[in-house]
């Protein structure tokens, strides 16, 4: 069983989270989305509405599992066996950041991280932004999924 995780904040889930995740699954037999909870952090959405977005956005797809994770991300790749972590690249900042995250881990672990890059025109789409967008009063449908509305 070739088991991943895509662990992320997914503050709110974006298109492209979702264009990694589905070309992702090609790759694994399953793919456990996990949610980081970082007690330090401020989210824009809450634990439950950031895992009902991505539930409900893949609620059709059986190899994709939704948890949501504390800690060290490659203590929980133990604890639920996978041996691979999945990310996206968007550009060379996030190559920076990943490469020395891919690093440790493997310095810390046996597990690889896997890298895909993102679809072209999904590149300039993050989290951030769309917070930014939502925060004022711009229109962010065409940024996310269908699942994620601001209520
Ligand atoms: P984190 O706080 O761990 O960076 P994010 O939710 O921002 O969590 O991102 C999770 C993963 O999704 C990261 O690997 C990030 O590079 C990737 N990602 C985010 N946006 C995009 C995008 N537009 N295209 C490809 N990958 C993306």
């Amino acid at each position: 069983m070739r088991r991943a995780i895509f662990p992320g904040s997914f503050d709110p889930l974006t298109l492209g989270h979702h264009d990694i995740i589905l070309r992702g699954i090609t790759l694994f037999d399953e793919l456990i989305i996990a949610i980081g909870v970082n007690a330090e952090k401020k989210y824009m959405f809450s634990l439950e509405e950031r895992t009902r977005f991505i539930s409900e956005a893949f609620k059709d797809e059986p190899k994709i599992k939704v948890v949501t994770y504390k800690g060290l991300t490659i203590d929980f790749c133990k604890e639920v066996e996978a041996h691979f972590i999945l990310r996206g690249l968007r550009n060379p900042g996030d190559f920076e950041f990943e490469k020395a995250i891919a690093h440790t881990n493997r310095e810390l672990s046996e597990i690889e991280t896997v890298f895909l890059l993102t679809s072209s025109g999904k590149s300039f789409i993050s989290s951030s932004i769309v917070r930014d967008v939502i925060r004022n009063g711009g229109d962010y449908t065409g940024l996310v999924p269908k699942t994620v509305r601001v209520q």
